[in-house]
Order: structure tokens, then C-alpha cells, then sequence
């Protein structure tokens, strides 16, 4: 007899599955199933949740659950970005909510307080509503992605999510899909048909951020190994660096995975690339402190920005800006750079142009998902 499979190690704490009753025979819980039969997690208990209960309890502090629901909300929607500084414009499609991973930086601990993965399992009403939102006009283009309240591809192993969106989407070619992770799960790949229409994307950080601030993600080199496999199969590839953390060594920290990037693809492989400098709400720094002791950067200096969140102080900001769009240039980075939620005067003086010089990020990016 051969011995179970394992589980990815951030799929490992999952100890049981709730479903809605109306989504048990559907097609997403009877493919977990299947998928989690042969693994150790074979024998987990799986809970039907009755019409009206909305709330489900992990069994102990170690524990996550997932969760098979049937969404009734919107599934396409806007990013809740801000009037007060460039936004990219992009539009999210809501498959599920919070991720197995644990970044002790990440605003899902603010967003949900429990250890919960919800995954949208009436997937039928969620292709129904982009089929509507999509072929509505197949001259309007959609730079859209998943990665906003989960991780793209976190689930992927147990659920196939990504993989069946890339397939519905092969019939529009009016739409780009990024596949934003921190882990590795190439398996939607052989789903595409067109690789200039899914842009498969990879949060990097300094190493030392990487190892003392992310759990259960994948290594950077795994991210980089992964982005080249990707590139080298015809896709671009999206790279960010969000949060940018301001710690004792953070140029050398930086520098280091900069220069890594580029043993792994090259400029004209990266689609775009953000920047953005370690941000949040107000409520979320006691809970980061709460959760990640270690977390010293938390104590930084902070000010009040115009959308509420604290945002490191302009002249350290600027810094690490600079210093880092300066590396990135001497790599021949140049169009694919842009900041997430800056403003006019960050942008006019770091790079020495703001995006209503060129017509706006949203047209920018939209411009370079699309390959114009
Ligand atoms: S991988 Fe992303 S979504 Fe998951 S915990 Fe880290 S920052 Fe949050």
C-alpha cells in the first residue's frame, strides 16, 4: 500500500470542510473531495451548513477550515483604491476570501478575524456574471484579477479555481487575468490558450523579510524559478514589491532580490511591476503586534495619509523609492515600473513624470497587460 500524499505545507492546518447544503453535489466540493482522497488529509470531517447559518468555527487555535459557500454577492468588482492617490484601476473577481499563509504585514487580519477559507463554490453564477460583464462589449477591455481578498493560487491544489477561470476566459479576448501568489501552483497553464491573456504574478521582498516576516510561502527562488518557467512557456509575468518594509539593512536586502530577478527573466518578460511602500490601517498595527511580536518595523515613523492609513514618512518613503526604481532602471526596467497608491509630487520626483503625463496608470497598465 502506498503511503498518503501530503498536502502542500500551507494546506496542512485545513482540518475540516463546512459546505453550504445547497452546494454539496457541486461540481467545485465534489472536485475537493476527489482531490483530498489519497492525501492525509483523506479523513477530515466535512460539515453541512444549513441555509441561514453564517458563521462556522475552526476546532482549535492551530486549525483552518475551508468552506464551500454559495456567494450571493457581486463577483466582479472595482479595487478599493482611492481618489487621493494613483490607482491602477483594476477589477477584481471575488472567488473566496482570506488565505493559509501568514505575512505578518498582510490587511487580511484586519478584513477577517477568523481562520476560515471561503471558497465560492456557485462558480456557475460566477461565470454567468462575468460572461454578462465581459461580452456585454467585446471592445471594452478588462484588466482583472483574483488576488485582492485571497491568494490566487494558494487554494489551487485543492479547488482548480484558477485554472477553470483561465478556461472560461480563453473565449475573451477582451480580457487579461493576473494570478497574483506567494506560492507556487502551476497547474492552470496547460488551461490557457492564449499565454498573452493571463499574467501570472509574484509578490518578491527583501530575503531577510522573506524569512522573518511570510510563513508557509513559497522561497523567493521558487517565485523566480516559477516566473521563469512561466516566461520561457510565452507568458509575461507580473513582480511586485508591496510591501516595501523599512528595516536596518533594507538597501542591501533590496538590492540582493533586484538583482536576482534578472538571472531569472528579463525586462521585456516582466508586464509591470509595482512599488509600494509599507502601508496600513489603523486597526491593523495592534493586530500585527499582537500576531507577530517580531514585527519591529511596525514602530516606524508613521503620519496619517489622505486615505486614513499610516504611510511611512515622505522623505523615508522617497528613499527607499528612489533607491530602488534606480536599481531597477539599471536592469533596463523602465515602463513596467509604477507605484500602488501614490501621488502626483511621489511620482513627479522619483521617476520625473506623474501618470497624467501619459495618460493615466489605469491606461498604462491596461496598455501593457494587453502587450500595445
Ligand atoms: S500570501 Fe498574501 S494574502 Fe496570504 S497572508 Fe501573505 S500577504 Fe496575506
Amino acid at each position: 500500500m502506498t503511503d498518503p500524499a501530503q498536502l502542500p505545507r500551507h494546506l496542512r492546518r485545513i482540518g475540516r470542510v463546512f459546505v453550504d447544503e445547497s452546494m454539496l453535489d457541486s461540481p467545485l466540493a465534489r472536485r475537493v473531495r476527489d482531490r483530498l482522497a489519497g492525501t492525509t488529509h483523506a479523513d477530515i470531517p466535512w460539515i453541512a451548513v444549513p441555509e441561514g447559518q453564517d458563521r462556522v468555527e475552526c476546532a482549535g487555535r492551530d486549525e483552518q477550515a475551508l468552506y464551500l459557500k454559495e456567494y450571493k454577492g457581486r463577483f466582479l468588482r472595482f479595487c478599493p483604491g482611492t481618489r487621493a492617490y494613483h490607482c491602477c484601476g483594476y477589477r477584481i473577481i471575488h472567488i473566496g476570501e482570506n488565505c493559509p499563509m501568514a505575512c505578518s504585514y498582510c490587511i487580511l487580519q484586519a478584513y477577517f478575524q477568523d481562520r476560515v477559507l471561503k471558497v465560492w463554490a456557485n462558480q456557475d453564477a460566477l461565470f454567468r456574471e462575468l460572461a454578462e460583464g465581459f461580452g456585454a462589449d467585446r471592445t471594452s477591455r478588462f484588466r482583472v484579477g483574483t488576488g485582492e481578498f485571497t491568494d490566487s493560487l494558494a487554494l489551487e491544489r485543492l479547488t482548480g479555481y484558477s485554472r477553470d477561470l483561465v478556461g472560461f476566459l480563453a473565449d475573451y479576448d477582451n480580457v487579461v487575468l493576473e494570478l497574483k501568489s506567494k506560492v507556487v501552483d502551476l497547474s492552470w497553464m496547460d488551461a490557457a490558450t492564449r499565454t498573452d491573456r493571463v499574467l501570472p504574478a509574484w509578490s518578491l521582498n527583501a530575503p531577510a523579510i522573506n524569512q522573518g516576516q511570510e510563513f508557509d510561502v513559497s522561497t523567493l527562488e521558487e517565485r523566480l524559478t516559477a516566473a521563469r518557467t512561466c516566461a520561457e512557456a510565452g507568458f509575461r509575468v507580473c513582480l511586485h514589491f508591496d510591501p516595501i518594509i523599512h528595516f536596518p539593512g533594507w538597501r542591501e536586502g533590496y538590492a540582493e532580490i533586484i538583482d536576482r530577478i534578472f538571472d531569472y527573466v528579463r525586462p521585456e518578460q516582466i508586464a509591470y511591476m509595482s512599488l509600494g511602500s509599507f502601508r496600513c490601517m489603523p486597526q491593523l498595527t495592534p493586530i500585527i503586534a499582537d500576531n507577530f511580536p517580531d514585527a519591529a518595523y511596525i514602530y516606524n515613523e508613521f503620519v496619517p495619509g489622505l486615505d486614513g492609513k499610516a504611510r511611512l514618512l515622505r522623505p523615508l518613503r522617497l528613499e527607499q523609492f528612489s533607491f530602488m526604481v534606480e536599481r531597477l532602471r539599471r536592469h533596463g526596467m523602465d515602463e513596467q515600473l509604477y507605484f500602488c497608491m501614490e501621488s502626483t509630487e511621489v511620482w513627479n520626483e522619483v521617476f520625473g513624470f506623474a501618470p497624467q503625463d501619459f495618460g493615466g496608470l489605469n491606461r498604462r497598465l491596461m496598455d501593457r497587460a494587453f502587450g500595445n
